[in-house]
Formats: structure tokens, sequence, C-alpha cells
């Protein structure tokens, strides 16, 4: 008997199950010219555990056989998923009784033939058999192929949608971008009555760094501010690059107290981070105005924006280098105490895979 397994788009492969070894003989040289792999078995369970190991194309099952025979093999080729779609033919000595061809059928078989074999009749049946398996492969292999494409495709569908949604300097999302989530924040925000803080952050002076040391270190500081930002942040929060040196984060369930002590925080982390490019060594600082939405009188993202827009304004007027909220202006941050209700930021910095 053969050894090597038959695979997929490979050389076909059929198995010869029958009791005697003579008629085993003839079934093999009989379909020596159909150019498949035969293996032989003599018994239902020899033919079973082959039948579990390599991949067939075609079986062909004498059904008288001591211990299981024919039907019982059948039965269990098609109760079991590794083999219930191999095709069988019976061949049989005995009778061609309809019942017992119908008992053949029922049990799996998808042709029958009775001994003594007409050879031109099996090979013409095995050849059918044989090319049905070879345009199935084909599929399979085709389909194969198609869902491969289909998933680069998606890949790179999605980088692609990835890198429209981000900023080609800093990797941040952009502005274009922000306006589509911060409509849904704000909208969800208002529905379910949750607080959501806005911060717009301004470098300052920075056209002075452009000015005294080229426009690529000024882009090197904007990549430096955005991994600063980046990492002050929390996960839920989402950062943007609003403008050219402005930058936007969005605070999700965050209510203003929170929100302007993760700001002074943020602030701090830029004032102290030493920004070191080629053979320049800076200081910086930021300004920074909060907004709150349930505060506002329109609860609408253009009006969050223009009271950030109003308080960075003010923290510049100020002289930069700080953080400007009404929450500042009209009481101090500890007597509005940290946020309350289920809604609270607890201000704690965590992981941020999702942040700008
Ligand atoms: P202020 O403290 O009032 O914010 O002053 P400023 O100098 O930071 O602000 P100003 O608006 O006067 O200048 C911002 C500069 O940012 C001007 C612009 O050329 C520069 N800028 C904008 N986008 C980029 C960029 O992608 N790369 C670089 N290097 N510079 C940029
Ligand atoms: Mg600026
Ligand atoms: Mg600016």
């Amino acid at each position: 008997m053969s050894s090597a397994p038959s695979t997929l788009t490979q050389q076909p492969a059929i198995l010869i199950v029958d009791d005697r070894e003579a008629n085993l003989l003839a079934l093999e040289s009989l379909l020596e010219s159909c150019n498949a792999k035969i293996y032989t078995a003599t018994s239902g369970n020899e033919a079973l555990s082959l039948l579990l190991e390599l991949s067939f194309s075609l079986v062909l099952l004498d059904v008288q056989m001591p211990d299981m025979d024919g039907f019982e093999v059948a039965e269990i080729m098609r109760s079991n998923p590794q083999t219930q779609s191999i095709p069988i033919i019976f061949v049989t000595a005995i009778s061609t009784e309809k019942d017992y061809i119908f008992k053949g059928y029922e049990s799996g078989a998808v042709d029958y033939l009775t001994k003594p074999i007409e050879p031109v009749v099996l090979n013409s049946k095995v050849k059918v058999f044989l090319e049905l398996w070879t345009e199935k492969n084909k599929l399979i292999s085709a389909l194969t192929d198609l869902e491969e494409a289909n998933q680069k495709i998606k890949l790179q569908h999605d980088k692609l949608q990835e890198l429209a949604i981000r900023d080609h300097l800093t990797g941040l999302y952009h502005r274009r971008w922000f306006d589509e989530v911060s409509i849904k924040e704000v909208a969800h925000a208002v529905r379910h009555k949750i607080h959501l803080s806005i911060a717009m952050i301004d470098i300052d002076y920075f056209k002075k760094v452009n000015d005294s040391y080229g426009h690529s270190t000024g882009d090197e500081v904007l990549i430096q501010v955005s991994k600063i930002l980046h990492d002050s942040i929390r996960e839920d929060d989402t950062l943007f690059r609003y403008g050219g040196e402005e930058f936007v984060i969005l605070f999700p369930h965050t209510c203003h107290a929170a929100a302007v002590a993760t700001c002074e925080r943020v602030r701090q982390n830029v004032k102290k981070h030493n920004f070191i490019y080629n053979d320049v060594s800076l200081n910086l600082s930021v300004s920074i105005g909060i907004a709150e939405l349930l505060e506002l009188e329109q609860q609408v993202v253009s009006s969050l924006i223009e009271n950030a827009d109003e308080q960075l304004y003010l923290a510049k007027n100020k002289g930069r280098d700080q953080v400007s909220s009404s929450l500042l202006q009209t009481t101090s941050i500890m007597t509005h105490g940290p946020c309350s209700g289920k809604n609270a930021n607890n201000s704690t910095k965590r992981s941020k895979k999702n942040a700008g």
C-alpha cells in the first residue's frame, strides 16, 4: 500500500475497501490508468483509520465484510465532518434488488457497482468523480486566494482610513476628525446629561522658534509637544492637532474641575520638558483654555469651541503659560471639589492606546 497522504490540489487518492485481497488487486489494476494514488484496506476499521489520517477523493467500498459492513462504514463516514463529503461507490457482489440499492444510497453512496465489474463502467464513473474532485479543489483554491486578497484589501483600506484622519506631521487626529467625533460626543453627553470638557492648547511664542531656529526645528517641537500631551492624558481622552500649533483635547465623562486638574498637569509637563533638536536646546510653555458642555447655554460643539477659545485668549492675555477656565475665574477648584457622581473623572493617569 502507498504511504504518502494526498493533499488539496495534488494528485487525487482513491481508497479501495474489500475484505478479499484478490478483489483489491483486481480493482487496483483496473484503476491503474486513472492517474490517482490507490490506497487499500481490508476491513471497515482499517478503512476508517485511513480516512481520518489521509485525504481521499473517492472511496470504493465493498458491502459485505466481516465485523463492519460497507453500509456501517458509510454511515460512520457521513457522521464525521472530516469524511462526510467524500463520495462513495459501493462495489458489491450481492443482488441489485431495489431495497439493497436504496439502503446503499441512504447510507451515503453516490453510486453503485455490482460485481463482476465492467472495467469501462468502473473507469468512466471513477473518472467523473475525480474530475469533480479536481474542479472542487480549484474552486477551494480560488476561494482561498480571493479571501486572502479580500483580507489584504481590507487591511489597506483600514490603513488608508486611519491615515486620512491623522495629521501627517504629528500622527495626531486632525481637525476634520475632531468635527466628526465631537458632534457625536456632544450629542451623547447632552442626551445622557453627562459631563464633557474640552481644552484648547496653544504653544506660546511658537513663531519665534521658527524664526530663530528654522521650520524643521519648529516641526520637531510640534512632534515633541504632541507626545507630551498624548502621554499626559487618559485612554478615554482624545487629542487632536487643531491647527498649526494649536491642539484640542476632548475629555468625555469629565467635569470642569477634573479637566482643569489634567490641563494643569499638561502645562507643567510641557514647561519642564527640555526640547532638544540637533544642537538646539529650548524650553517652552503652553496656554490652555477650558470649557465644559453642561455649563453652556447652547450645548453644541461650536459654543464649546468658542468658550474654550475665549479662555485661551484670556490665558494669553494674562501672560501665557497658564490654564484658564470660567471655573477658575468664579471660584476655586477646591470649593467645587472633585467631580461627583458616576461620570466623574478621577483625573488619574491611565494607559492611552486610543488617545490621538
Ligand atoms: P502666541 O504665544 O500668541 O501663540 O504666539 P505664537 O508665535 O505661538 O503664535 P502665532 O500665531 O503668531 O504663530 C504661529 C506660528 O506657527 C506661525 C506658523 O508659521 C507656525 N506654524 C504653523 N504650522 C506649522 C507647522 O506645521 N510647522 C512649523 N514649523 N510651524 C508652523
Ligand atoms: Mg502660539
Ligand atoms: Mg496659535
